[in-house]
């Protein structure tokens, strides 16, 4: 009967244990790019992602399924700097992972966008169909800032982060809507 008892509490227990010093909220192009830096500066990080792959937004929109960002593949200039500072739709890594090669249209398709977010996210650490519901802050003299935030999922499960790096906003009860 013991036995019984401590393998049901098992699963509770371990899900208050899943702590990680920065939790990004979302893999659109934003929580990628933040993941990178994370990724390449070794640090301990999460990536939570409510659908099934990143850049959910470049799924459905935009509506007509061409890119406003243009495709700027020829600048005239051989200066690298220069040309990726025309580049708009690349995201900032040192695999220099480059849209240009998803797509030769000067108004790519969405769904190219897709494709490269998909590549460019396979070396990173996100969870998906992690949809997190509740953001609380939890005291701790442990904590880098006094408090720890525990990001609550869809499934009730609770994840502890140090630090919580987020792309929308939170009102001030820290609940996400
Ligand atoms: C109509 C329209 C057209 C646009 N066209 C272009 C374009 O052609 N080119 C361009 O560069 N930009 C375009 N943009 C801008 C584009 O939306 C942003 O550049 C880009 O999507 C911002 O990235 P992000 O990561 O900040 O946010 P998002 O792309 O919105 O990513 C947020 C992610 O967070 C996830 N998420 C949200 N809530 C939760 C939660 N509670 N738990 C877990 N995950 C969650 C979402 O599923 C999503 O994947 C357009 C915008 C609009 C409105």
């Amino acid at each position: 009967m013991q036995v019984i008892v401590v393998v049901l509490l098992l699963p509770s227990v371990f899900s208050r244990l899943i702590t990680h010093d920065y939790c990004v909220l979302g893999a659109g192009p934003g929580g990628l790019q933040i993941a990178t830096f994370l990724e390449e500066t070794g640090r301990d990080y999460v990536v939570f992602e409510r659908s099934q792959e990143p850049g959910n937004f470049f799924h459905h929109f935009p509506r007509h399924r061409k890119l406003i960002s243009i495709n700027k593949r020829f600048t005239g200039r051989m200066n690298k700097e220069f040309n990726f500072r025309h580049d708009w739709n690349s995201l900032l890594s040192q695999n220099e992972l480059r849209f240009f090669h998803y797509s030769q249209d000067f108004f790519p398709h969405a769904d190219d966008m897709v494709k490269y977010l998909q590549n460019f996210s396979s070396a990173l650490s996100v969870h998906y169909s992690k949809e997190i519901r509740h953001i609380r802050l939890k005291s701790s003299q442990d904590a880098w800032h006094g408090h720890y935030f525990v990001l609550e999922d869809q499934r009730e499960q609770e994840h502890t982060c140090k630090a919580e790096l987020h792309l929308g906003h939170l009102n001030d009860e820290r609940d996400i809507p």
